[in-house]
């Protein structure tokens, strides 16, 4: 649970500075199930969430909060305030699946094209020959056609080779983007080659100076 007190003292997490605001006005709350919650801390001017005064209520982003009728609370950036990135780093599930399955497809879809490749011609020539042998009795056209359907793996050979080393520049192409977009939603520090589940257990930014809250706890603080 990620509670965030909202007050005049300095001593909240999200200071407002407004003579109407008490000391402690209010405290905002986010469950690890992403649940926000606002609750008024017995003050005399009181919450307003879409117009209409509360004492505690569940929230979404998009309602509009009026603390003591005349400030506006923009609940995404007190969020952004206090550190909650949760919303964003749970984006970042989809793109490290994305990466893992894109990898697997171009390493299976490159071996599969080198062996075709390899194998095919082989299969053309040998049926080439074949079909030669059957159909004509004259010795030149039967060299010569040998000849050209024996070429047909070499062909092969050198498509093969092409689609081989296509499969590590496709790679690099795949990581360099990978390394663009898997990154830390505050500081933008790339979060490594390391699994997302990985990273659901640190919970939090370790770059220093961060302190981007990726997972919120499912109890206390
Ligand atoms: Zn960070």
């Amino acid at each position: 649970m990620l509670k965030i007190k909202i007050g005049r003292a300095n001593t909240n997490d999200y200071v407002v500075d407004n003579p109407k605001i008490c000391k402690y006005h209010a405290e905002l709350t986010k469950t690890a199930e992403g649940i926000l919650r606002i609750e008024d801390m017995d003050t005399v001017n009181g919450i307003y969430v879409n117009g209409i005064r509360i004492k505690r209520k569940n929230i979404a982003l998009e309602d509009t909060v009026i603390l003591a009728g005349c400030y506006t609370l923009d609940i995404r950036k007190t969020l952004r305030f206090c550190n909650d990135y949760s919303d964003e780093f749970l984006c970042l599930k989809d793109v490290y699946t994305d990466y893992i399955l894109r990898k697997k497809r171009i390493i299976k879809n490159g071996q599969l094209k080198t062996g075709l490749y390899r194998m095919l011609p082989i299969s053309i020539g040998g049926l080439g020959v074949v079909v030669i042998g059957q159909i004509t009795d004259d010795q030149t056209i039967r060299i010569f056609g040998s000849l050209i359907a024996i070429s047909f793996p070499i062909f092969g050979v050198i498509w093969a080779t092409h689609c081989q080393t296509k499969i590590p520049e496709n790679l690099e192409e795949l990581n360099k983007h990978f390394r663009n977009a898997f990154i830390c939603p505050k500081c933008g520090a790339y979060l490594g080659n390391q699994d997302w589940e990985s990273l659901v257990r640190q919970k939090e930014c370790k770059v220093s100076g961060c302190k981007a809250i990726w997972i919120i706890n499912s109890a206390g603080n």
